[in-house]
Parts: C-alpha cells; structure tokens; sequence
C-alpha cells in the first residue's frame, strides 16, 4: 500500500512540535504532526515556568485556563538561608497548566490545517530518493507515512535525528536530572516568586524550586549535575523533609526527567531533516528553562521547512540556513549564558554565601544589567571581592 505522503511531518509534540506543526499550517503546507504518547499534553515532566516575553515570541495566548499564576520576581537561597528577592511591580510570567496548553496547541494547529495523531511511535525513519520514509506503530497498529522532510521534535537524544544521521546524544556530564512532585497543602515559601535554592548539600551542580501554582500548591523540584552519587529523587526528598511547610504537604503527581544543559547543537539540518527544542539541546544553560526556547525553535524550524516544500529543495545546503537563523535570534544569547553556566559550576558553598551576604539588590541588579559597562560592573565587584581573590579570578574570568 503506498504510505499516506505530507510535505512535513513533525515528529515529538511537545512545545517545540506543536508550534512547528502550528506555522506550517498556517503556511498552508501538508503537515502531520505524530507523538507517541496516548494524550497530547501528559506527563508534564515540567516546572511550567514561562517568562511573558515568551508569549508574544510564540504567539501564544494568554488565557486562564492554562495561565495558572502570577509572578513577579525570583527569590534566590543561599546555601546559609541568606536570601536575594528580585522583586518587580510588573508581571514577569506565568506558572502554566502545560498539559492545558498543549492540548490547546495542538488544537489550534488542526484547526489551521494540520493533522496530529496521538499513540504514535515512529520506530523508523530513513531516506529514500525524493522523500523520508516513516514506520510508526499506531497503538499496536503499524502504519507507514512518507514526507519531504522530516522536523525531530523527539526530545532528548532524539532517535529520529540520529537515524537521519546527526548525532544528537548528550555527554552525560552535560545532562541535568530533573525530578519534581507537584505538592497541595504546603506553605513557608513567598507565591508571588519563583523560589530557588542553591547549595552543594541542596542540589549539587544545580538547584531546587519552588514554583507556586495554585493557593498552597506547588511544582516542588530540583535538578542536579549529571554525575552526583545520589539521585534527584534522593536530594528532593532530604529538601522537603528539611522544611516544615512542605513536610506536612501531600504529592499529588510525580514526574522525572533530564535537562540537556550543556550548549546546543553546532549543526541543526541535514537533508530533509531539521530538529528542533530539547532535541537539539535548545534550553537555557543556566536555569534549565526550555519550553519558551523549544517553540521559538520549533517556528523557525518551520519557516525554513516552508521554504524549503515552496522550492522544492530539502538539501543539507538549503535548510542549513535554519542554523543561521537560530543563532541570530537565540543561539548567540544562549552562548553567552553557557559560560555563565560554567562559572556558577565553579562556585562554592562559601563564594554563594559570601554573594548573598555582601551584595545589595541594586547591585546584583547592576551586574546583570545589559546597560552598564564592563568596567563599571568590575568596579562594583571588585569592591566587593576584594576579601575573596579566589572568587574575583572567577568573576573577571567571566566578565572578560
Ligand atoms: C523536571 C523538569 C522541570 C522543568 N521545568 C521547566 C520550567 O519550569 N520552564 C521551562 O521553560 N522549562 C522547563 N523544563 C524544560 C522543558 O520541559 C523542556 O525544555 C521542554 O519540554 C522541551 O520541549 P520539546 O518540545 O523540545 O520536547 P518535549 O516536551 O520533551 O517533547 C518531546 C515529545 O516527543 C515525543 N517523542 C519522543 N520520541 C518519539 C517518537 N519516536 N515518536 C513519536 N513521538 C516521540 C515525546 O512523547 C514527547 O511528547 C523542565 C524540565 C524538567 C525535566
């Protein structure tokens, strides 16, 4: 029989597929959008936090079905208890219901034309002249479907990108382990913020959440370094025993995962093939945030994928531009915050605790601001960390 053909098929709808599937039906191409899970939207595996700007970028709406929370700011613990509360008037995001939201995405990309079919795993994809050749097992059922090219939205270490040759495996030293219990009746931790907590004894290599949701409820999580003797489940469990207010709360869901961290994919496209969100590692290095970073990837992996049905032309060559494009709008930003990553890697107990202690609100502030000058943010560092030369070799290393 032959397979049922599109010019695109997206495989993986999370963010990043669901918005690819959106703008290319927008665009009026043949678009078929596959997942292997049985609902679109569950386990969310997810601390649903979602800076505002990332709406507007994504053209996503902001409704209260899946616009839960309000937040202003993020407090951050150090690992003495000492505490640095950035705090705006202004909204900042939004702790979302994803399995909400992404059931709306996929929604709204059938209404504008797309197809999507949940419980559908795509066990092989290959080449074959003039199309990409897809085997996928539809709730015990194979099926087969065919396409111009193909965009991986699979996820962490996407196996449909590897099979299409490009290598998309993360070290193991580049992973975060993430894992998370959404809480109700728990209390201690201020819900107009994001609360984060550092600290080797915490969550080595990384950090744990707070993320308020509802009244008394929240993402509960923490995520650790690729290599650490216990797991993310271990250090979790130890952080809220450690806490009253959420000690006496109850988990009402449970998830795992792991978080690419470590810088994304150099090259993003081969022929007929392009990949896009936590496939291609495209997440924020510093926080682990990726859901905003994996739509915005997933429309301009579309847009090129759209160009490319237009002229006919699924080459390596062509849908290299895509590369280009993402570093021009994230992937420069995202280098840059690497090295941030890298340093606070270097950072001891001692040297968070010493920042917390000795830095004011106004100067953090100052330092992370994009409009002040190197030599006034080395000014006020070094004022400060003129009792810590080691943590001042760190910073300039940094800074320069
Ligand atoms: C514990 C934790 C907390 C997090 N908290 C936040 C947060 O607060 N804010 C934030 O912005 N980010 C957060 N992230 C990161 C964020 O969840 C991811 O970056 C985001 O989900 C990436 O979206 P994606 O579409 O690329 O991939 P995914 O959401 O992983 O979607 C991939 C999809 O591909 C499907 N798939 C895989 N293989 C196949 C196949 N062969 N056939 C068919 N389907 C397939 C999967 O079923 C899945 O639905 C968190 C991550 C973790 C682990």
């Amino acid at each position: 029989m032959t397979p049922e053909h599109f010019d695109v098929i997206v495989i993986g709808l999370g963010p990043a597929g669901l918005v690819a599937c959106r703008t290319l039906a927008e665009k009026k191409i043949s678009v078929l959008g596959l997942d292997r899970k049985q609902e679109i939207g569950p386990p969310k595996r997810c601390a649903e936090g979602l800076g505002l700007a990332w709406f507007k970028r994504a053209k996503l709406k902001i409704s209260p079905e899946w616009c839960v929370h309000k937040i202003y700011g993020a407090t951050l613990f150090s690992p003495s208890g000492s505490s640095v509360t950035l705090k705006s008037k202004k909204l900042q995001g939004y702790i979302l219901e994803r399995k909400i939201l992404e059931k709306h995405l996929a929604m709204d990309a059938v209404k504008k034309g797309a197809k999507i079919i949940a419980k559908s795993d795509v066990i092989e994809a290959r080449r074959e002249p003039g199309r990409v050749f897809l085997r996928v097992n539809n709730g015990g059922e194979e099926k087969q479907y065919s396409c111009g090219m193909v965009i991986a939205c699979d996820g962490i270490d996407s196996l449909i990108a590897r099979q299409l040759g490009l290598n998309t495996t993360n070290k193991l030293v580049d992973v975060d382990s993430g894992c998370q219990y959404e809480m109700t009746g728990i209390s201690g931790y201020d819900p107009a913020v994001l609360n984060i907590y550092f600290g080797t004894d915490v969550a080595p290599r990384g950090y744990a959440w707070i993320f308020p949701k509802r009244k008394d409820t929240a993402n509960v999580g923490i995520g650790i370094g690729g290599m650490q003797k216990e797991t993310a489940k271990y250090y979790l469990d130890k952080f809220i025993a450690s806490r009253q207010g959420l000690a006496k709360g109850s988990v009402i869901e449970a998830n795992a995962g792991i978080i690419p961290v470590g810088g994304f994919l150099e090259n993003m496209a081969k022929d007929s093939l392009l990949v896009a969100g936590d496939a291609a590692h495209h997440v924020d290095p510093v926080h682990g945030g990726g859901i905003g970073i994996a739509m915005e990837a997933g429309i301009l992996a579309a847009n090129v994928a759209a160009e490319a049905v237009h002229k006919k032309d699924f080459s390596e060559k062509f849908l290299s531009r895509y590369n280009k494009l993402w570093y021009e709008t994230r992937g420069n930003e995202l280098k840059k915050k690497l090295r941030v990553r890298h340093l606070l890697e270097q950072l001891s107990n001692d040297d968070f605790n010493y920042l917390a202690d000795s830095l004011t609100i106004e100067e953090v502030m100052k330092i992370a601001s994009a409009d002040l000058d190197k030599p006034t943010k080395l000014i006020i560092l070094g004022k400060k960390l003129v009792k810590r030369p080691g943590l001042a070799k760190i910073m300039l290393k940094y800074l320069n």
